[in-house]
């Protein structure tokens, strides 16, 4: 039986309708969530990345601002932007879009966010946070996984989870978040022995590699649930042969457009599990519903405590449980 499809947009929408809400007991209080991006040079997927972030702003009713650096900024130039933005009480949230030029020194740009307004999850201090199982800013795309499975009611519970990339932005996060939630889980990388042969094992499987279609049906447990964080945009006609022969709105989608896009799993792994999320339209409009609710969030925590005494409403907790 081919896999239940999970279907993240009607998740992201849900969390939309309760952010909504959230905004406007804040807004009532005097207190408009701010988002400011920063994005430096012309990179193309970044501004697209940026412009859908503004929309999701303008859509909930949180406050965005765009500041856009030229690609020959300093290191110094950029430090000094973002200590304006700390101090800048209506921002909430600073988003430093990734990746920047060259010559600025990234990690240094990243740390020199407060953590406070660290909306992307990034700063050492949130990750130590998640570590440690306390509460903080996580990353969203694995918040956003983590979501998906809440809301489709796959429970982590005693589950073996095994998560293949272990980058800082999703992997790590992902693996932490997993075991928080009570699975046991195992994490892979480049240098794992037998990688089919440990992900055979898993109840929930999520790819974050950054290789088109790696994860094979023989690598799946019938029944397992797949996350497909991946994204990979294809443009060589043999390949996508090979992977959507039997796909015939896809091949139609490359006729078209010259380009298709795949996840880490090849689509064919629709037929051996349980559920999966899709590519695009998985995990991709989640990760953009968690910086919104990272947004409020932040309102939440930095502005809120001291107007909570006036305020009626719910603010019982993020949109994310986290642990
Ligand atoms: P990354 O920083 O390049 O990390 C990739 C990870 O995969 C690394 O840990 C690497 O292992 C591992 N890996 C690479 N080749 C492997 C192999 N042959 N076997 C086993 N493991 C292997 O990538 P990332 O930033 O985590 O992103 C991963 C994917 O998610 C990309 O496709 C990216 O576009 C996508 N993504 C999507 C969203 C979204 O919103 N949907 C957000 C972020 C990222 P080593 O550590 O040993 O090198």
């Amino acid at each position: 039986m081919p896999a239940r499809i999970l279907n993240s947009v009607a998740i992201r929408n849900e969390i939309y309708g309760e952010l909504k809400q959230e905004i406007s007991t804040l807004t009532a209080a005097g207190i408009r969530p701010g988002l400011a991006a920063v994005l430096v040079g012309e990179n193309p997927a970044s501004h697209i990345y940026v412009r859908s972030k503004i929309a999701a702003c303008e859509l909930l009713g949180i406050g965005s601002w765009m500041y856009t650096p030229p690609a020959t900024i300093t290191t110094d130039e950029l430090l000094a932007l973002i200590a304006d933005l700390n101090t800048n009480d209506e921002v909430d949230g600073i988003l430093v879009q990734l990746p920047l030029p060259p010559q600025v020194e990234t990690k240094r740009v990243l740390e020199a966010v407060d953590p406070a307004k660290d909306v992307d999850g990034f700063h050492p201090v949130n990750l130590g946070r998640l570590v440690s199982g306390r509460a903080g800013l996580v990353a969203c795309t694995p918040a956003g996984c983590m979501e998906i499975l809440r809301r489709s009611g796959i429970s982590p519970e005693g589950a073996h989870a095994v998560v293949v990339g272990r980058s800082d932005i999703v992997g790590k996060p992902m693996a932490l978040l997993l075991m928080h939630a009570n699975a046991t889980v195992t994490i892979c990388h480049s240098k794992t022995r037998d990688l089919p042969q440990t992900v055979r094992r898993a109840d929930i499987v999520v790819a974050a590699i950054g290789r088109p279609a790696m994860i094979e049906p023989s690598w799946v447990r019938p029944g397992a649930t797949v996350i497909d964080v991946g994204i990979n945009r294809i443009t060589d006609n043999a390949e996508v042969q090979r992977l959507f022969s039997n796909y015939p709105a896809k091949l139609q989608q490359f006729r078209d457009k010259g380009s298709v896009l795949v996840g880490d799993v090849h689509p064919a792994v629709e037929e051996v599990a349980g559920a999966m999320t899709p590519v695009p339209g998985g995990v991709g409009p989640l990760t953009i519903a968690m910086l919104m609710s990272n947004t409020v969030k932040a309102a939440r925590l930095r502005r809120a405590q001291s107007a909570s005494k006036n305020m009626t409403g719910n603010f019982a907790g993020p949109a994310v449980a986290l642990p």
